[in-house]
């Protein structure tokens, strides 16, 4: 998971990784609040400390999102997002924890609210479109593409691609003809893992707040 978002245009947004970069003094902490007598003044204290800097973690997660999530709704006039399947990623023990990093239903929500606020389209891409695997310049598509793979090797027509960029590409074309003036982002790994069962490329449109995810 090396980036938060990567746009069709080529420009990504790194992912702050805020949590994962704490990770070693929220274990400290814990085992600070473990070693402390139950019931004792200090234990209370190591428990504050370890709140303040959870709560310290979700605002500046929170913060990383609404600074993207504004400048996309603002500067943007439809934004395609693919629908990961964030909860099957959850299933993959070392996925958990960048996924909930990025926290990709807040950055969901934030985007189809404020898309409402500024005028700007979200569609919401099928999460079974196989955008990852597809060849942006052909449509060769790679059936053995692994969420290992970082980068995209077409094997009919030569290209060789980031992963995330090729699914968003991918994704602007959904969007319609005048791909230029769109802009579209496949959130953390755009892919994620597939299934070799693919369904046919549907699109939700939902122009309003208040996607309700499955
Ligand atoms: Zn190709």
């Amino acid at each position: 998971m090396i980036t938060l978002a990567t746009f069709s245009d080529g420009t990504v947004t790194p992912n702050p990784r805020h949590l994962k970069r704490r990770l070693k003094k929220i274990k400290r902490l814990h085992r600070v609040v473990s070693r402390r007598t139950k019931g004792g003044k200090n234990r209370r204290k190591a428990v504050k400390r370890l709140e303040k800097l959870y709560r310290k973690i979700a605002n500046q997660r929170k913060n990383t999102l609404h600074q993207v999530t504004t400048t996309l709704a603002k500067t943007k006039s439809v934004i395609v997002i693919e629908d990961l399947n964030v909860s099957g990623m959850l299933k993959n023990h070392h996925l958990a924890q960048a996924i909930a990093d990025v926290g990709f239903y807040e950055f969901k929500r934030q985007l189809l609210y404020k898309a409402a606020w500024y005028g700007s389209r979200v569609i919401l891409a099928d999460r079974w479109e196989p955008s990852s695997k597809t060849c942006s310049g052909c449509g060769w598509v790679d059936e053995d593409l692994t969420l290992a793979d970082r980068t995209f090797h077409c094997e009919q027509c030569g290209l060789v691609i980031s992963r995330d960029l090729n699914a968003a590409i991918n994704l602007s074309k959904l969007a319609g003809s005048s791909s230029d003036s769109l802009n579209a982002c496949g959130v953390g790994s755009a892919g994620a893992r597939r299934r070799s069962r693919v369904k046919l490329p549907t699109m939700k449109q939902e122009p309003d707040a208040g996607y309700a995810s499955a």
